[in-house]
């Protein structure tokens, strides 16, 4: 992969680049906006792109929210999308468990995202929320109750993770038939707040895998489950596919796993001079992180297709 950077070709080259791809996934979050601050420029960039008749695809490991909240959300932006565009891996943890026709109860680690999808496609749950230790922990292992109905853990960003939910969960799995579905394992969330750290569902889901003892079917970037789908309602033909992304470790990779272009915007976790660095590294770990383009941010491709 060549690490071009787009602001640096021709009109002409511009031009070949923008013909070379039907269909664009886009990461959402780093490329589109940061949390709700959307990003100068990109929702003219992204809304040009589909009037030049690109299928647009929003692809986001969020789990947090449900399919008609992200809508609202990006359309308020500024942005053009329709529903079936959005692919949030909360939607589509309900979606997997769908199609596997799954139809027992799911305890659910995790945010209201998870359960509004849950509700969608008629999935039992059982209540979410912050679950603290309130007495001492023999006392609570000898009383707690599991639910028999329970047939699947899906976890997710849990801003009220805890040691009973690790618990309940891992006991859960000891029952080799309950499924063990994971949103996303994104280790940090930018925030754009100096000096802290947002950990992500990737520290969520490893504290239930390492007592589970067990490894979760992850549905977000960089497994492939989220183009799965896509391929369901869209032909895709992967040379003609551009990923769009921010984060080298999912979004890059993922593009690389499934033989799409790959465009990495500076705007969001990954810097140039990592990706430096994992170009002339002789390991395929590191160059399959490598993307084929490169640019500050999605907003400046407004001035170079213009
Ligand atoms: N999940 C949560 C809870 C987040 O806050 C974020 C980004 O801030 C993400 C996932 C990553 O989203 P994306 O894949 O759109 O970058
Ligand atoms: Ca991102």
């Amino acid at each position: 992969r060549s690490l071009t950077n787009l602001a640096n070709l021709s009109k002409e080259e511009i031009k070949k680049f923008i013909d070379s791809f039907d269909v664009l996934l886009t990461d959402c979050d780093g490329v589109l906006w940061l949390e709700n601050q959307v990003y100068d420029g990109s929702p003219q960039a992204l809304n040009s792109l589909r009037d030049l008749g690109k299928k647009i695809f929003f692809v986001t490991n969020n789990s947090t929210r449900h399919r008609d909240e992200f809508l609202k959300k990006a359309q308020k932006m500024g942005f053009t999308c329709e529903k079936e565009e959005i692919m949030t891996t909360s939607y589509l943890a309900a979606n997997y468990l769908k199609e596997i026709n799954f139809d027992k109860k799911v305890y659910v680690v995790g945010s209201k995202g998870i359960t509004s999808e849950l509700e969608e496609v008629n999935i039992k749950y059982s209540p979410i929320g912050p679950d603290i230790l309130d007495c001492d922990l023999m006392t609570y292992i000898e009383n707690v109750k599991l639910d028999p109905d329970v047939g699947a853990v899906v976890v997710g960003f849990d801003q009220h993770i805890s040691y009973p939910k690790m618990l309940k969960a891992a006991s859960y799995l000891n029952d080799p038939n309950c499924h063990f579905v994971a949103t996303n394992t994104d280790e940090r969330f930018p925030i754009g707040i100096g000096g802290i750290v947002k950990p992500g569902s990737g520290a969520v889901v490893r504290s239930i895998e390492t007592c589970a003892e067990r490894k979760p079917f992850v549905i977000g970037k960089p497994e492939t489950y989220i183009t799965e789908a896509i391929k369901k309602c869209c032909n895709i033909d992967p040379k003609r596919t551009l990923m769009i992304g921010d984060r080298c470790n999912t979004d890059i990779l993922l593009g690389t796993r499934c033989g799409y272009q790959t465009l990495l915007v500076l705007s969001g976790v990954t810097n140039l001079e990592d990706v430096r660095k994992w170009k002339e590294s002789d390991k395929k770990e590191y160059q399959d992180l490598v993307p084929d383009f490169y640019l500050g941010k999605l907003g400046d491709l407004l001035t170079l297709i213009n």
